[in-house]
């Protein structure tokens, strides 16, 4: 049987390291958030797997009835100002709490946990990192961007056992804007092989990114996801 373990390469650490000084990760985290803010951002990423979509922001009020209006409306702008959500232009909904998308992607995730629905994964690193958020097996469906065909991975104790087509890969990108949403989100995706991102990138202009084998994608995916809920 496969049995892919995330591999913990020095390249992974350093694209981590580079991500922690772009973006706000220890607000992510949670780590330099107050309680409120925080309490609020645990209830939206913990939520979403029940509903199998990201809560309305009438759900979080109705949560946080304790709070003013005003003081639930001041926390999700600070969560979104900190790119721990995103939302929409009018602020009337949130459309991404990493990894969370709160529209349909190409990557679904099933967490195998009882009560848990299918969710929609922002990019291919946010699919790979729910195992390990929230310590459970997952599937995910997806798709490679080049050709359409079916991606499929099934994690099991923090471990890839199924992994079709075999030579998969994730580019990951790193062309950063002003939040993961509409930026390196959109292309991070993944590829059914090394020879598919090639024809997919001939003729575009190069991008900073970097393609990575499976094992090393799952490790990012840890790096990002694995502390989200437990500090
Ligand atoms: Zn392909």
């Amino acid at each position: 049987m496969l049995l892919l373990k995330p591999e913990p390469t020095r390249r992974a650490k350093e694209i981590f390291q580079e991500a922690c000084c772009i973006e706000n990760m220890e607000a992510k985290f949670g780590r330099t958030l107050s309680k409120d803010e925080d309490s609020v951002r645990r209830f939206i990423l913990t939520q979403s797997p029940i509903l199998g979509r990201i809560p309305f922001i009438d759900e979080i009020r109705k949560e946080f009835n304790k709070f003013q209006k005003e003081k639930v409306d001041a926390i999700l702008n600070k969560l979104h100002q900190v790119d721990a959500i995103h939302l929409d232009n009018d602020k009337t909904n949130i459309v991404a709490a990493y990894p969370f998308s709160g529209s349909e992607t190409s990557h679904q995730v099933y967490l195998n946990r009882k009560g848990f629905k299918r969710v929609y994964a922002m990019c291919s690193i946010d699919a790979l990192g729910m195992s390990f958020m929230f310590n459970c097996d997952v599937s995910i469906e997806s798709l490679c961007i080049h050709c359409g065909e079916k991606i499929e991975i099934e994690i099991r104790d923090n471990e890839i056992f199924v992994l079709n087509p075999k030579n998969t890969v994730v580019w990951y990108d790193m062309e950063y804007s002003c939040c993961a949403a509409t930026s390196v989100c959109k292309h991070t995706n993944f590829f059914s092989s090394e020879k598919h991102y090639e024809d997919w990138q001939k003729g575009k202009p190069i991008k900073k990114g970097n393609l990575l084998p499976i094992q090393e994608a799952f490790y990012l995916g840890k790096l990002f996801f694995e502390n989200r809920l437990d500090n």
